[in-house]
């Protein structure tokens, strides 16, 4: 298994993800070009992609899915809630390569676990990712607060991408109008620093070898902060795991187990 966040933040989010040697986006909230330019940057080739999956039509996602599918020739993994209101903004893809998410599903080999989480899209689905070798991986960047249902995809994972969206003392001062520091905090919104923090202490096991901290807040977080204040909550209980910030203008590393 192999991942690197594209990019993450309010501004765009894609996660690059190779399972068992089949590769595939995790949303696409960047223009095609800039995407196709930040898997060059990482030496991988986006002719060898299998499909696109989404979580939600929020344009942070979904900015380069259209085009990359016409380019790419790419299956869409959708649900019809997503589609039904994104169906404009991706314009025509073509219809065997819209393929509506119902519940779990493979692709060859590689079995994907959809899970509801609370948002403020139509629907938001997060992804538990598994391959046939046994890696696991489990990713959602958009969560107003976490649910038992959240923790159970969570649990017993190789790899987590997690956001770590906002330090509540900076969301109460920064700049944003009183409805957009309340729509953040909701649980509809995102995900504090130490919301993001428990959520790994609480489904922390020893096979846990790496967690990325996505979507993090420009106006009302920093990058540091985010790792700081995760990294305490691990402190706390004991827990010694690598965790890596993922930024909005370049990729991670290209992480494998
Ligand atoms: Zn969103
Ligand atoms: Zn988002």
């Amino acid at each position: 298994m192999k991942i690197s966040v594209l990019g993450s933040g309010s501004e765009g989010n894609s996660t690059y993800l190779d399972v068992c040697g089949i590769p595939f986006l995790i949303d696409a909230g960047f223009s095609a070009k800039t995407l196709i330019g930040r898997m060059h940057n990482l030496g991988l080739n986006p002719s060898m992609l299998k499909a696109i999956l989404v979580t939600h039509e929020h344009n942070d996602h979904i900015r380069g899915v259209g085009i990359l599918s016409r380019k790419l020739n790419l299956p869409i993994y959708i649900t019809p809630e997503s589609y039904r209101v994104s169906a404009s903004c991706l314009g025509k893809i073509a219809p065997e390569n819209l393929r509506f998410i119902e519940g779990e599903f493979d692709i060859e080999g590689v079995r994907f676990i959809p899970f509801n989480v609370s948002h403020d899209a139509v629907r938001t689905i997060g992804f538990r990712v598994e391959g046939s070798n046994g890696k696991r991986m489990a990713i959602s960047t958009d969560i107003g607060c976490y649910t038992e249902e959240i923790l159970t995809h969570f649990t017993n994972v190789d790899i987590m991408v997690l956001e770590a969206n906002y330090n509540f003392d900076m969301l109460q001062s920064c700049g944003y109008p009183y409805y957009l520091k309340q729509r953040i905090h909701s649980e509809q919104g995102h995900l504090s620093n130490e919301d993001s923090g428990r959520l790994i202490c609480s489904c922390y096991h020893p096979n846990l070898k790496k967690v990325f901290l996505a979507h993090v807040s420009k106006n009302s977080n920093t990058y540091d902060l985010a790792l700081a204040t995760v990294r305490t909550e691990l402190e706390s209980k004991g827990i010694k795991l690598e965790v890596e910030v993922a930024y909005q203008d370049t990729v991670t590393e290209l992480f494998a187990i």
